[in-house]
């Protein structure tokens, strides 16, 4: 599979250079375990920025709902970021996200287009996190520069799209609107991955996803998705006020999915509650099939482990563009390396600082921690396998 993509792409307008190895199960710059493995400690490799605040949609889990507005600031000076970025070691990944990065073409001109040009030539890999419904010129024009378009997907059709996807509008949204929206969306995604881009849709394990997985992955395969990401939903921002399913029915779930993939293409999970320090055996052998199936990796959770998130507008940084822990860094005044060292020495940090080189795992995400092991020390566990 991996050969043919390849192959494939090396023809296509929007594939990466060919001398940049290709994203693969086998490489993803993006997963902090490379890091820890090479270094022998977490490095700052990856930088997500906060592009904007503006957004045509207002979905129901939104987990940065409540940061979103109706108008914002000038971004900070590009020559101050890429300074920033100049100055971090060991970068290998930016990621773009939202709002919608491409709710304004001024946006994309001026910031996601040079940031994109800025990374391509120091050989750093790019995602960005759009819902890929506004027109496909905005795309096109950035596909060329960019190595992931993460696209989220959580619908079994247009009436799912409408009722996920504009809950929180706080103003009625004709379903005919939304519908030719949920088209474009689609076609746009078909038209990127078609072009060589790796189009990456996620979806949320939740209340109204856990039994239709396997449809909404067949959905993601026919649009011609290389990769499909799933992640359970937390409870950040608007998620919070959503119903909350059980373990089992997120491993349920889980298993579904690994049952009725398509062999092809690349399943990618991440943020899951399940570890190969568990007590219970049945979560364990989880962990061992995920790790054993062809195509499917288990990222480990990236957020102030190899990344921080920059606000591009006051230049805070933040250990995730979601949780509700206040910055501790601004890029006016501080490298991006210094910052990330005050991280490291956090004692949320620390509490999740385990690592067990032989389950490839280096411990759960602050949310999952938060929502299910309160009272774990992980630091005192260890995988068993
Ligand atoms: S690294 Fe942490 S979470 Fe992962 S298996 Fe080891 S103790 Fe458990």
């Amino acid at each position: 599979m991996q050969q043919a993509l390849s192959r494939s792409a090396a023809a296509a307008p929007y594939a990466a250079p060919s001398d940049l190895p290709l994203l693969s199960p086998d490489y993803d710059p993006w997963d902090p375990i490379r890091s820890l493995q090479l270094y022998g400690r977490h490095k700052l490799t990856s930088v997500e920025l906060t592009v904007t605040h503006l957004c045509n949609m207002r979905c129901e889990h939104c987990a940065v709902g409540d940061s979103l507005t109706m108008s914002e600031a000038p971004h900070l000076p590009l020559d101050l970021l890429f300074r920033r970025l100049d100055e971090v070691r060991h970068l290998e990944t930016i990621s773009m996200t939202g709002g919608e990065p491409t709710f304004r073409m001024e946006t994309v001109r001026n910031v996601l287009l040079p940031v994109l040009k800025y990374a391509r030539e120091r050989g750093i890999r790019t995602q960005l996190n759009s819902n890929v419904t506004m027109d496909f010129e905005r795309y096109e024009l950035i596909a060329p520069y960019l190595d992931v378009m993460h696209i989220s997907f959580n619908y079994t059709q247009a009436d799912d799209f409408h009722r996920v996807g504009f809950a929180r509008t706080g103003r009625s949204v004709r379903p005919e609107t939304t519908a030719k929206l949920y088209d474009r969306m689609i076609d746009n995604a078909r038209k990127l991955a078609q072009g060589g881009l790796l189009v990456s849709a996620e979806s949320m394990i939740n209340y109204r996803t856990h039994e239709r997985i396997a449809d909404i992955h067949r959905l993601i395969v026919e649009m011609g998705c290389w990769r499909h990401e799933v992640h359970p939903m937390y409870p950040s921002s608007f998620a919070s006020s959503l119903p909350a399913i059980t373990r089992r029915q997120m491993m349920d779930a889980v298993k579904t999915l690994l049952d009725a993939r398509h062999p092809d293409v690349w399943m990618l999970f991440g943020t899951l509650p399940f570890f190969a320090c568990s007590e219970n055996e049945e979560e364990r052998r989880l962990i061992a099939r995920l790790r054993d199936e062809p195509n499917v990796t288990v990222r480990n959770d990236p957020d102030g482990r190899n990344r921080v998130n920059v606000n591009l507008f006051s230049g805070d940084v933040y250990v995730t563009d979601f949780a509700s822990i206040p910055p501790f860094g601004n890029i006016r005044t501080e490298k991006l390396d210094d910052v990330f060292a005050k991280w490291q020495n956090h004692p949320m940090q620390q509490a999740v600082g385990c690592h067990c080189p032989a389950a490839g795992c280096c411990g759960p995400n602050l949310l999952v921690q938060d929502m299910y092991y309160r009272d774990v020390d992980f630091t005192k566990r260890r995988a068993i396998l």
